[in-house]
């Protein structure tokens, strides 16, 4: 049986199957302290008898170097206890499982290019929510360089009608995330993206922003797809008005921008946590 969590900064989703795609049980717990979280998670998930690896897909930054002391640590995330802790390993131990570890988004980027049917040529997986994330998965694996992707964190141009809103990113003011991310919708218009009216301007610039993001992945990596999920991007309408703004906004440039797609996720929700059990998949056959 494989274990897999897909530990976010609000809620954590365990989930057990015998293969990723055959979810058998699965729980949510409110993401509180790691001690009573990660307590909370491994007794359920022992509970289930059986378990032979463990896949973790994390909110970050963590650490994904297997050479450093501190794999599988979330690092110096500002949220409350979270810095330095040691997940994968302390999962590891408690469960006496082999563990894979990764990002929640390379996670669901792995899930999703395996729904594709593995034959994309590179996927991308932005999430837009309470914070902005990219994962990247090419040749069936996902990337890392020195650290993990942080795709949320690149300066797009501003929008014409979206000059006076500083930004709330607390690194960069007006990043991606900065501008674009659920936190920052409402720190402008009083309102979700899904809650303002149809014909709120509101809805073309976050489109604009996201759309910018679509066009510097496929540009810069070559990516075939990029998949769009997250709150922000359940908005009725958003991912097409960005597929389609993106196609306006290269001009038909790019080489291979006939096999372009940018969607909304094929697993749906289920990505990041059918991802975690993939890690966990990966995780066994290494040993
Ligand atoms: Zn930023």
């Amino acid at each position: 049986m494989l274990a897999g969590i897909e530990a976010g900064g609000t809620k954590f989703v365990l989930a057990v199957g015998p293969s990723p795609d055959r979810i058998i049980a699965r729980h949510t717990i409110p993401t509180r302290t790691p001690a009573e979280t990660l307590a909370e998670a491994a007794e359920w998930l022992a509970g289930r008898g059986g378990v032979s690896a463990l896949g973790i897909g994390s909110f970050g930054p963590v650490e994904l170097d297997r050479r450093s002391p501190k794999w599988g640590f979330i690092t110096n995330t500002p949220k409350p206890g979270w810095a330095d802790c040691d997940i994968a390993g302390w999962m590891g131990q408690r469960l006496g499982v082999p563990v894979g570890f990764d990002t929640d988004v390379n996670a669901a980027a792995l899930a999703e290019h395996a729904a594709a049917g593995g034959g994309t040529g590179g996927l991308a997986y932005l999430t837009i929510g309470t914070g902005i994330g990219g994962g990247l998965v090419v040749d069936g694996k996902p990337v890392h360089g020195i650290a993990h992707p942080e795709m949320g964190h690149i300066y797009p141009r501003r929008h014409p009608l979206d000059t006076d809103f500083a930004g709330i990113c607390p690194a960069h003011g007006d990043c991606l995330e900065g501008l674009a991310c659920g936190p920052a919708i409402i720190a402008r218009w009083g309102k979700s993206l899904s809650e303002l009216p149809a014909d709120h301007p509101g809805h073309t610039i976050i489109a604009d922003y996201i759309a910018q993001a679509c066009h510097t992945l496929f540009a810069s990596l070559a990516v075939e797809e990029v998949v769009i999920g997250g709150g922000v991007a359940q908005t009725p309408g958003l991912v097409e008005k960005v597929a389609a703004r993106a196609r306006a906004l290269d001009n038909g440039y790019l080489p291979g921008g006939a096999r372009h797609r940018i969607i909304a996720p094929r697993l749906g929700g289920d990505a990041g946590i059918t991802g975690a059990l993939m890690l966990a998949e990966a995780a066994l056959a290494e040993g």
